[in-house]
């Protein structure tokens, strides 16, 4: 049985950036990558942006290039799926019923996309966007489709609409809740959004819900409740995810939606650690509530808190959450997490395409939505990651650059 002293499941941004950090801090002990996609480390972001669109090869978006993982000597186990854990016995076993025994093992697992749990959910024309295969997959389709129909608007939705639209695909979007990017932005970043997506020709549909899928083999359309049906023949659905922690759990790991861990990203089993949008989490920027959050930099930052715990230096996992988006010629900033704030000052217009929102709660900044307004982006971290309490009046005032106050 191959034996490695850091076994890490999952070659994605926080499975990779593990190991980069381990190497970095000094660990020279074995270290393998276990993963179930055939391809070595790759960023996810550019599959609903650049890579959808054509617009950059796939080996652009490789994390490190090849000879990278071998000059540092980490085993890369690809194509395989991880089935079971056995903390006891500290292995796992794939898919094949090959088990691996590790030291310390790293969970960075992500999530695979949620389904539809309506009928026609599974028709041919039915897409998600988690890989490169899914995408793959998808753009092989596109040349034929006629009427591409998005189901969710969340960032993957929306950005996936910009490029069908980019492409010239007629585009249905159609969301479930009152207004797209609900659950992570506030009303005026919402409504920016879905006038630029109905400016740019996309038939937006806020509060409607899908009732099936309906086609033969194939699907031809989406039937929403209250009887219309949108023809259709390709669909994409971006309704979130679902963490990849069934085997954890099951091997008597904490956790339900997400694998529990502390602040060093260790879940309750000995020597288990876990990172990126798989790990629940108690976040200080959430006002300490229990999160999953689905960036790169929790990812990375994330692994590399694991990198340092292993390699004997004191860490814990704080940093400030930060993201991003790109729509058209919009570039979204987003520093901080704006859930449950109480009030919003908006900077500049949104007309002019370049404006920013700051969110507040009980007087302090706790979020920024910066749209093509880097500056603010920048030069108001500090007012989120200091918990400042700026006068609203003030804040909404452009001609005040945020690093004043
Ligand atoms: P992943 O990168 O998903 O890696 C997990 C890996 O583990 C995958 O390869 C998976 O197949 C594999 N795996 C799962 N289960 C098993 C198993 N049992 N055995 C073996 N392998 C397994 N974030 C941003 O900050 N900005 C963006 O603009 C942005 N855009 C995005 C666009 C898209 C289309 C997507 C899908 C995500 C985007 N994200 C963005 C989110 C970001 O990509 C994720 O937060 C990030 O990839 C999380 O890293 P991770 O390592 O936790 O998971």
């Amino acid at each position: 049985m191959q034996h490695f002293d850091i076994l890490i499941v999952g070659a994605g941004h926080a499975g990779a950036q593990c190991a980069i950090a381990l190497r970095q801090y000094g660990h020279a002990g074995s270290i393998a990558i276990l993963g179930d996609e055939a391809e070595l480390p790759y960023e996810r972001p550019p599959l609903s942006k650049e890579y959808l669109a054509g617009d950059k090869a796939f080996e652009r978006l490789l994390i490190r290039q090849p000879a990278f993982w071998a000059e540092r000597n980490v085993a890369m186990l690809l194509g395989r799926r991880v089935v079971s854990v056995d903390p006891a016995g500290k292995t796992v076993t794939d898919l094949g019923g090959v088990a691996v025994g590790y030291g310390s093992l790293v969970w960075a697992t992500g999530g695979s996309p949620r389904r539809l749990s309506c009928a026609g959910y599974d028709l041919a024309g039915v897409h998600a966007i988690r890989t490169r295969a899914d995408v793959d997959k998808l753009a092989a389709e596109l040349p034929e489709a006629k009427q591409v129909a998005v189901i969710g608007g969340g960032y993957i939705g929306l950005e996936a609409a910009a490029v069908l639209r980019k492409l010239g695909k007629p585009v249905v979007l159609i969301e479930a809740l009152d207004r797209v990017l609900a659950r992570v932005a506030g009303p005026v970043l919402s409504g920016f959004f879905e006038d630029e997506h109905r400016r740019q020709g996309v038939d937006l549909r806020t509060g409607a819900l899908v009732e099936a899928l309906e086609g033969d083999a194939r699907v031809s359309g989406v039937r929403l409740q209250g009887g219309e049906t949108i023809a259709t023949d390709l669909v994409v659905v971006g309704i979130g995810i679902l963490p990849e922690v069934a085997s954890l759990l099951d091997a008597g790991a904490t956790g339900g939606n997400g694998v529990a861990v502390d602040r060093q990203c260790r879940t309750s089993l000995p020597d288990v650690f876990a990172a990126g949008d798989c790990a629940l989490h108690v976040n200080r920027w959430a006002q300490d509530a229990l999160v999953r959050l689905e960036s790169v930099q929790n990812a990375n930052d994330q692994a590399s808190v694991i990198a340092k715990t292993l390699t004997g230096q004191e860490a814990r996992y704080e940093a400030a959450p930060w993201f991003w988006s790109n729509q058209y010629d919009l570039r979204l900033q987003t520093i901080g997490l704006s859930a449950g704030h109480d009030a919003s000052v908006v900077r500049g217009d949104p007309a002019t395409r370049s404006f920013s929102v700051v969110y507040l709660k009980q007087g302090r900044v706790i979020a920024l939505d910066c749209v093509n307004m880097t500056r603010d982006y920048v030069q108001g971290k500090r007012l989120v990651t200091e918990g400042l309490s700026p006068d609203p009046i003030v804040l909404a005032d452009t001609a005040v650059a945020l690093k004043e106050l």
